[in-house]
């Protein structure tokens, strides 16, 4: 009855996001009480394991006790002050912490701007890089380049780096046409080519775009190793690699949106470690706060800091927002940071994968199952089917059966929190299986 109410209720005052409402008509929202570890309860006792981290953003699990503690203790103390002007222990500390984890001896990202969501973590970075060449003298770098089936968020800005037509479309006329090279996604390589082969071929098509361009590019930015809104798409290494040394070559700044990709998701803290580069920027959101607050970061170099240091008010990056680092965001994340290091999460999760990936086999080898493919804590793979409605019925028969999947396209992925246990991994596999097998039967 509670479940009923609340989702009519929902359906008259709130407009979700990402949803067509009339498809509301026939396909019911789905009403949460509470959370706990990998699991979210409705009002009626079911409940779903969150294989998707509720949109990526959950690390180590709802209700986490010890991100709880941190929180109940900030709230005491100081749930928000201005950054401007004014200063506080917890971003200070988030900032020591995040900067030492980028630390490459000669080099790392030792200053942090703040903001909320990750849109406005990619918008930070773009207007930064081009403030940065106008105020070396360069004004006319302002372009960006950006990767097929790129994502970067949707305000305005970040929408025109990003090539998702179902996105862009309809607000093309207030995009600033961008650049877009081919992505390293190795499903695209050729027969028999491996996907470090395919990627530095990518990185020479990107080479033809910035030697003769370089002059009017301020930045490229990428999603590192993982392409996700894309579906998953997953690329080499070595694509970052030849990517930090032409944009070297080039001047052209290196824009890491690790948004999704950070804080340990694809196997390291960040993804650009696998490559061992340093981007000129990095942009963190999502997990960064353990899936609890809106916060997000864009940490950079020195040199670009020092670019901004002047007399002059206008060579300063004047950009603000109300909440921009909020302490009890910041103190969620420093909770996250602890539970990083105490109990050895990025060693943890190599066992959890292991065990995923034994156990998906029966997933990997299905005869409509292709290119099944593993990430670090993201798996993912592609259905055989011409039905555009599978991702719409999957869905539904995932929740039918306590799973929340959201599949993109005909990629069904798994993307859980970093508390998953095997019993809990048993039940996805299983309970993936039996999805595949029932949206396949019609
Ligand atoms: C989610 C995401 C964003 C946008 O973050 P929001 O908090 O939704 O604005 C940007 N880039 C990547 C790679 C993302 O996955």
């Amino acid at each position: 009855m509670k479940n009923q109410e609340l989702l009519q209720r929902s359906l008259k005052a709130v407009w979700h996001p990402c949803t067509q409402m009339k498809a509301h008509e026939t396909l019911p929202l789905v009403p949460i009480a509470r959370g706990e570890g990998v699991w979210l309860y409705d009002f009626e006792g079911h409940r779903f394991l969150d294989a998707i981290s509720s949109w990526w953003v959950n690390l180590f699990g709802h209700a986490n006790p010890r991100i709880n503690a941190a929180l109940r203790d900030q709230l005491e103390r100081l749930e928000h002050v201005m950054l401007a002007g004014f200063t506080h222990e917890p971003v200070v500390e988030l900032s020591e912490k995040l900067s030492a984890l980028t630390d490459k001896g000669k080099s790392r990202l030792g200053h942090c701007f703040y903001a909320s969501d990750g849109a406005s973590a990619t918008e930070i970075a773009l207007k930064m890089s081009q403030h940065y060449w106008r105020n070396c003298g360069s004004p006319a770098k302002n372009r960006y380049v950006s990767l097929a089936g790129s994502y970067h968020g949707e305000t305005v800005g970040a929408l025109a780096v990003t090539d998702v037509a179902l996105f862009r479309d309809a607000y093309a006329p207030l995009l600033r046409p961008g650049i877009t090279v081919p992505s390293p996604d190795w499903r695209l390589a050729a027969p028999g080519e491996s996907p470090a082969a395919y990627a530095t071929r990518c990185a020479k098509a990107l080479e033809e775009t910035l030697a003769p361009q370089h002059a009017e590019i301020a930045a490229l930015i990428v999603e590192p190793l993982v392409q996700c809104a894309a579906g998953m798409a997953m690329h080499d290494p070595e694509y970052l690699r030849q990517a930090r040394t032409l944009c070297d070559r080039y001047q052209v700044h290196l824009i890491a949106d690790e948004i999704a990709v950070g804080c340990g998701r694809t196997g390291s803290f960040f993804a650009c470690q696998q490559a061992d580069i340093l981007p000129d920027f990095l942009c963190l959101s999502k997990g960064i706060s353990g899936g609890y607050l809106p916060l997000s970061v864009v940490m950079t170099t020195d040199e670009v800091y020092q670019a901004f240091y002047a007399d002059e008010v206008t060579r300063a990056f004047l950009h603000s927002h109300s909440y921009t680092g909020n302490p009890l965001a910041c103190r969620a994340a420093l909770a996250t940071l602890a539970i990083f290091e105490e109990d050895d999460v990025l060693a943890a999760n190599r066992r959890r994968a292991a065990f995923l990936n034994q156990r998906a086999v029966v997933l990997a080898t299905h005869s409509c199952v292709r290119n099944f493919r593993n990430q670090g804590m993201i798996w993912a793979f592609d259905v055989d089917s011409d039905d555009p409605l599978l991702p719409r019925r999957a869905f539904a028969a995932a929740l039918e059966r306590g799973l929340l999947l959201r599949p993109i396209g005909n990629t069904v992925y798994f993307m859980p929190p970093y508390v998953i246990g095997e019993e809990d991994m048993d039940f996805l596999v299983g309970q993936t299986l039996a999805v595949l097998e029932e949206v396949l039967a019609v």
